[in-house]
């Protein structure tokens, strides 16, 4: 979007690019149309847009203040009371907009705190403003560059800074944009362990924790009245627990690491580490193997069917 490192997108255009931003959600995800749009965001490991406008709104923010002057304007034409660690000011005439015999009103200054929306800050006050959040004592750090020798503190404070402002924006995803029955918190700046499996196999799993799926019991609008009960053993409801507890599978599961069937939050299972990836090989077989939550029952496929009748 034009201009999205400074300007706050309005309420509209920030639908219009998650309407975009949940097309390619679902084609990675593979997931039914009826899947909630938070829930989808957490599966595809994309967080909402809106998550993703901020970061970038801060980060330019501290971009521009950590920066050295010679190097970059913005940050040479920051206000006089901004704490630099250089003293390179070159001359601007950001007198004349504070100018007391002009008319009208004043620009609110950058350590103003003062909450009112009719007085509104310079562009470039108003990221000194933003940064002094991240920041809010001491001086700016200095980010390291080519044309300067910083100070080791400096550099580690230019690095604390980016993470800390990823770190923000993750919490915020996962503290308010998380809906209750959804469990699963996305991993940070990584995806799902089991993303990198072939398509068909992952998508199998997205779909199940999604709550929408093949499934009988994880129904929708169009499918709400279908029999929940499971086909396999037609005892209980077929959710995504009962699927890996379903005594007709009972056999399949025997001599197996038990914590490969534990599907529950925090588990090995969703770990990224050698284990997690070892526990999803067995996992994803025994998906496969049985057809759980796979499009066509009875395990024919249309297209295998008609090449097998030509041949
Ligand atoms: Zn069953």
């Amino acid at each position: 979007m034009y201009g999205a490192e400074f300007l706050e997108p309005s309420k509209t255009m920030l639908n219009r690019m998650q309407t975009f931003w949940n097309w390619v959600c679902r084609w990675i995800t593979n997931s039914f149309y009826a899947t909630n749009i938070l829930v989808l965001s957490a599966e595809g490991c994309f967080a909402p847009m809106s998550i993703y406008a901020k970061q970038m709104r801060l980060m330019t923010a501290m971009r521009i203040v950590t920066a050295i002057q010679e190097n970059n304007i913005a940050t040479a034409m920051l206000p006089q009371s901004f704490p630099l660690k250089r003293d390179h000011r070159p001359e601007m005439n950001r007198g004349a907009t504070f100018d007391m015999n002009k008319s009208g009103m004043r620009p609110k200054v950058w350590s103003s705190t003062c909450a009112t929306t009719f007085q509104t800050r310079l562009p470039i006050e108003e990221f000194a403003a933003r940064a002094l959040k991240m920041l809010p004592v001491g001086q700016m750090p200095v980010r390291p560059t080519r044309l300067l020798q910083v100070t080791p503190e400096d550099a580690e404070g230019h690095f604390n800074v980016r993470a800390t402002v990823r770190k923000i924006m993750h919490q915020k995803w996962v503290d308010e944009l998380y809906l209750q029955y959804y469990e699963y918190r996305p991993p940070y700046r990584e995806c799902w362990n089991f993303m990198t499996l072939p398509k068909f196999m992952a998508r199998r799993v997205n779909q199940m924790r999604a709550n929408k799926s093949y499934l009988n019991a994880q129904t929708d609008w169009s499918n709400q009245d279908r029999d929940h009960t499971c086909p396999r053993c037609g005892q209980e409801s077929e959710t995504f627990l009962h699927v890996v507890q379903c005594p007709s599978l009972e056999g399949d599961r025997r001599g197996k690491n038990m914590q490969t069937f534990n599907i529950a939050l925090d588990l090995g299972l969703w770990k990224g580490n050698k284990k997690g990836i070892k526990l999803w090989d067995e996992f994803s077989s025994y998906v496969m193997r049985n057809g759980i939550n796979f499009p066509v029952k009875m395990r024919v496929f249309p297209f295998t069917h008609n090449a097998q009748l030509a041949s």
